[in-house]
Order: structure tokens, then C-alpha cells, then sequence
């Protein structure tokens, strides 16, 4: 049996960076939009850099507009990642995107999500929850409405809070309120950090967002004595092997550092982050950790586990996907 059979829980996909290009080409479309400039003559999308990744990233989300727009779009990830072995999925979402961070209009679009997940869960055997994320570079002012809108549907299915986008700028401080806000309300909290930024970034988001999960962190590595305090504090780290090696940070799947944190005590999951991005899928992650560090299936059961535990869902649903591990 392969590792990438394996069942697969996932905490860190961006939903709209998981769309598949095919979708957003169909969709721009049928609306008439022209977005060619972002495809290749292969029709995956093309960039040059994070930077320009981002502006890509903009462009293809541009197209989606409507709530009904994302119930699809929901469904078109879903199946994929149902495909690649996903049992539990956590998802970003944001309001940003999904109403331009008005309550009313967020809460058109996670029903519309909402129903797609039900959906998939019925049709794909696959579980979905929300995170919602602010994003880093809209700055704090919007963070705080993206907060707000966190907190006013939290529940049983928008299950955490987090922020994403170009962590070189700003600071995680500047976002404090928009984290209390958000735990205030019951959310659990990941940020994004050391993905970009040094270790520094990532003793920034756990001291002063007070997160129990750093989106990648990866870069922690460079300071060894950080690492030994995320293992002893159980800060799990949503590692996204491919991504970072797509995006030029590690120079291959041999550098990657997951198998360091690892065999450091580190509690690290695996997840594919925006994966028709950086050409990845779940299965391909589990394939290629496989071959870059012998991983056998013990290991990628204790991972799997250990990334439930992390989740951000009630006891109710770990229970009963624990069954399916
Ligand atoms: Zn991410």
C-alpha cells in the first residue's frame, strides 16, 4: 500500500487558493471577465514570486463574487482533496472576500459554504470547518471588521481565527485586538509566521497573538532553542512542505526542515496550503515526504492523529473522525 492512500486530515487550505484553475477559467467565463493574463498555455496559474503569487491569488478570487460562487467553489475543492484521502479539512475563509467584511453579507456566503461542505460531507466522505483569516496586509483597521464578523458566527462550524497574507508587514502586535475579539468569542487561534519571517516572527505571533497553532513556522529552525519551547509549550505547526519549496524557500524536499521539527519533538501536521498553486495535493505531500526522509505509514498515522488533536472542531466530530483514521 502506498503512504499517499492513507487518510489525510488537513488544517491549513486557503479556500480560494485551492480552486482549481479550470474552475476559475470557467467561471470568469460565464461572467465575461478577463483574467487570462494569470494561466499558463497549460492552464495552471503563473506567477513569479509570493509577491506576485498574491497579485495572482487577487485576480483569480476577483471572479468570485456571489455566494453561489463560493457553494461551487466549495464543492470543486472538496472533491479534490476528498480524492487526495481528506477525511477532516479545515479551511481559511475571508470575509474580505466573501461580502467585503459586512456581517450581513459574510453570512449569506458561509451559508452558502456551509451547504456545500454538508454536501460533500454526504456525497465525498470529507468534513469541512471554517477558520476565518484577516489579512495581514489590508492592515489592522480592516482586521478588526474581519473580527467582528468572526465572532458573530462562531460556533460549532466556524471553529478559529487566524491571518494570512504578506507577513512583512505590519507586526502581529498590531493585531491584538482583533485576536482578542476573536477569543473572546470562543475561536481557537492559528496565525500565519516563519514562512517569510525569521524565528523572531514566530516568537512575535505566540506572545503577543497568544496562538496555539503558526500557520508553516517552519523557520523556526534557525533557532534551535525556539524550537525546543514550541515542542515543550505543544505548539503545532501546519507545515506545508510543497508550498514552501515551490515558493523558492527550501531548495527541495531533502531540505526541507519537517523531518528536523520532527525528530525535535515538534508537533507537525501536513497540509497543502493553495495546492493547484504550487502544483500539490495531498497525496503528492504525503508521496513525496515518503521518498525524502523514509517516512513510513507509522509515521504518517502518528501525524494524521496528531493533526485531529490539533483541530479546531468540537469532541463530537474528532470522535467520529477519529473512526475513519
Ligand atoms: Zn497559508
Amino acid at each position: 500500500m502506498s503512504v499517499a492512500s492513507l487518510p489525510k486530515v488537513e488544517l491549513h487550505l486557503h479556500l480560494e487558493g485551492a480552486a482549481p484553475p479550470a474552475f476559475i477559467a470557467g467561471l470568469a467565463k460565464e461572467k465575461k471577465r478577463d483574467i487570462g493574463g494569470i494561466f499558463d498555455a497549460g492552464g495552471h496559474y503563473k506567477y513569479k514570486d509570493f509577491w506576485d503569487f498574491l497579485k495572482v491569488y487577487e485576480a483569480a478570487t476577483s471572479v468570485l463574487v456571489k455566494p453561489e460562487d463560493y457553494h461551487r467553489l466549495t464543492l470543486a475543492v472538496l472533491e479534490e482533496s476528498a480524492a487526495s484521502g481528506v477525511v477532516y479539512s479545515e479551511t481559511f475563509l475571508s470575509p474580505d472576500f466573501c461580502g467585503g467584511r459586512d456581517v450581513g453579507a459574510w453570512r449569506e456566503y458561509l451559508h452558502a459554504i456551509r451547504e456545500a461542505g454538508d454536501k460533500a460531507e454526504r456525497d465525498f466522505g470529507i468534513t469541512l470547518r471554517g477558520i476565518i483569516t484577516c489579512i495581514r496586509h489590508f492592515g489592522p483597521d480592516k482586521a478588526r471588521e474581519t473580527a467582528r464578523c468572526a465572532a458573530e458566527t462562531a460556533g460549532d462550524w466556524i471553529v478559529g481565527f487566524g491571518i494570512a497574507g504578506d507577513e512583512k508587514i505590519g507586526a502581529p502586535k498590531d493585531f491584538r485586538w482583533s485576536f482578542d475579539c476573536a477569543r473572546e468569542a470562543g475561536l481557537r487561534l492559528t496565525a500565519h509566521a516563519g514562512e517569510w519571517g525569521g524565528p523572531d516572527s514566530v516568537r512575535d505571533a505566540i506572545r503577543d497573538l497568544g496562538v496555539e497553532r503558526i500557520g508553516h513556522g517552519v523557520r523556526a529552525i534557525e533557532d534551535l532553542a525556539l524550537v525546543d519551547e514550541i515542542a515543550e509549550a505543544g505548539i503545532v505547526l501546519e507545515v506545508c512542505p510543497g508550498s514552501n519549496i515551490a515558493l523558492g524557500i527550501y531548495d527541495g524536499w531533502r531540505k526541507h526542515p519537517i523531518s528536523q521539527l520532527y525528530e525535535r519533538g515538534v508537533k507537525v501536521t501536513v497540509s497543502t496550503d493553495d495546492p493547484p498553486f504550487f502544483h500539490t495535493t495531498m497525496a503528492r505531500e504525503y508521496e513525496m515526504l515518503n521518498r525524502a526522509f523514509d517516512w513510513d505509514e507509522g509515521v504518517f498515522e502518528g501525524i494524521a492523529r496528531a493533526s485531529l488533536d490539533a483541530a479546531f472542531c468540537d469532541a463530537d466530530t474528532r470522535e467520529r473522525i477519529a473512526k475513519k483514521l
